[in-house]
């Protein structure tokens, strides 16, 4: 069945998911990509290399049958392997409950199967190297450069699923005060610098190929997540400025000196390091929220909504799981698109808002409090309660239940965290503490706070 046009603006993850399952209705697609298409030339896809994708991109990638495609080319991480700066290193389960883990999955890779089941379909026409410029809000028109060109064209619907940087909502904040759009951005004074572990010389894993590793350091951390050709991604999370800051680390010296003192057993495996920090950029983090989402027939999905910093790793999976609420309301309202979007925007941003400040909140979670021993007694009481009784930590509610919306998976986890955290201030054990008590006592809590 022939249905409307509509224009894409971004052929990253959340554009390209969109318009497979627009196109599966009937419905006529331009999707416009800045960039060269990725499968044919040498280019970093994106801002990282590999991310971590859980159920709610998993549901996502599932509702356009692409689950069981994208599950070949993932490694699954089963928790979080810490590496103090003493100690003996230790893994900590994301869930109590076996099945439950998140997968380090290529950013590029992903995009490319995005790219190639969307070249598949008759109804979209993939343009790359075309540079969306604006959007007329009134007229429902899109303006785009093509091979030096520019062009006009007019849609039924247009989407900005152009990132972070989106053009589609610079058009918007250049109107801003005649569309009452409000804009915020926050950025966060620590910046992040990738490295890479390479592979062995058999092309295995150099450290634990199903964690996600942790180096917290107390103000500053580093992460690795492994690649599927046996290297790992690391990305050094670290203050612009400060005692510990990035602008501290101007020669070879230094550079090693820090490293070796703060990731010394990851430093090891990294020969050209130094090659390696001067040629990777440092680049920022930060938070955008904005509203509205949608004017007339525009509406913005993924980053360009609502960018978030990276330690829920759920930035991917919220743009992702967007698609999805997009498609039940397409359903709901029957394609009528007057109802879909004004309806998009009101359930989803309530939802955006949450996965960002959860988001914030678990930097000085991943920073800190993972080497906090109380932290730690926490997670093993909660695991256990995962494990033996009906329970769902703030974490599982978050990255394991799909079915539950992001601001009730943040209330909700907050009040458990509350009394989780006086329990296990007071617990010498975490072992062998009775965990129905708690149990009780965490349910009448919540149930008295929702
Ligand atoms: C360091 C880091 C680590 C991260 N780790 C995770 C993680 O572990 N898990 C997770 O879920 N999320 C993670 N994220 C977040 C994740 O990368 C984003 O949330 C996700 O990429 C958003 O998808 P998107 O489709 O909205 O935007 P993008 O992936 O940014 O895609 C936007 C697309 O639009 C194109 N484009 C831009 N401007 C134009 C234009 N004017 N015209 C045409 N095309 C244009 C771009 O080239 C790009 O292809 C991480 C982010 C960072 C920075």
């Amino acid at each position: 069945m022939k249905r409307g046009n509509i224009a894409i603006a971004g052929a990253g993850l959340c554009g390209t998911l969109m318009a497979i399952r627009l196109a599966e209705y009937g419905y006529q697609v331009d999707l416009y990509e800045r960039r060269p298409d990725l499968r044919k030339t040498d280019i970093s896809a994106g801002r990282s290399i590999n991310l971590a994708l859980s159920d709610r991109g998993l549901n996502a990638l599932d509702m356009i049958g692409l689950k069981a495609k994208v599950s070949e080319e993932i490694i699954p991480m089963h928790g979080r392997m810490i590496h103090p700066s003493d100690g003996e290193n230790a893994m900590y389960s994301y869930s109590g409950r076996p099945g439950q883990y998140i997968n380090s999955v290529s950013r590029g890779g992903l995009n490319m199967t995005l790219l190639d089941k969307a070249e598949q379909s008759d109804n979209i026409n993939l343009l790359f190297e075309a540079n969306v410029r604006s959007v007329d809000i009134k007229a429902s028109t899109l303006t785009v450069i093509i091979n030096g060109e520019e062009k006009t064209k007019t849609y039924d619907v247009i989407f900005g699923s152009d990132g972070a940087g989106s053009a589609v909502r610079r058009t918007l904040q250049a109107q801003s005060s005649r569309l009452r759009f409000d804009f915020q951005q926050k950025w966060l004074s620590t910046g992040y610098k990738e490295l890479h572990i390479p592979p062995t010389t058999e092309g295995g894993w150099k450290i634990e190929k199903h964690a996600l590793h942790i180096w917290p350091r107390n103000g500053h951390m580093m992460i690795a997540l492994p690649n599927l050709d046996g290297s790992f991604t690391l990305t050094m999370f670290t203050p612009f400025e400060g005692p510990v800051g990035m602008d501290r680390l101007v020669t070879d010296e230094l550079i090693t000196e820090f490293m070796q003192e703060n990731f010394a057993d990851a430093t090891i495996h990294i020969p050209d390091l130094l090659e390696q920090f001067h040629a990777n950029p440092t680049a920022s983090l930060g938070t955008i929220k904005c509203y509205p989402w949608a004017y007339n027939r525009t509406v913005l999905l993924g980053d360009s909504a609502h960018a978030i910093v990276p330690f829920y790793g759920q930035g991917m999976n919220c743009a992702l799981e967007d698609c999805v609420v997009l498609d039940q309301l397409i359903l709901e309202h029957n394609h009528d698109w007057d109802k879909i979007l004004p309806a998009y925007q009101e359930q989803r941003k309530i939802d955006a808002d949450a996965i960002a400040d959860l988001a914030e909140d678990n930097f000085y979670e991943m920073r800190d409090a993972t080497a906090d021993p109380v932290f730690n007694v926490k997670r093993l009481i909660e695991l256990r309660l995962e494990a033996e009784l009906e329970y769902y930590s703030k974490y599982s509610l978050v990255t394991f239940r799909a079915d539950v919306p992001y601001h009730i998976a943040m209330k909700q986890g907050r009040l458990q965290n509350k009394i989780l955290y006086d329990i296990a201030k007071k617990t010498e054990d975490p072992t062998t503490v009775e965990l129905i008590p708690i149990l009780h006592k965490i349910n009448e809590y919540v149930k008295e706070h929702m």
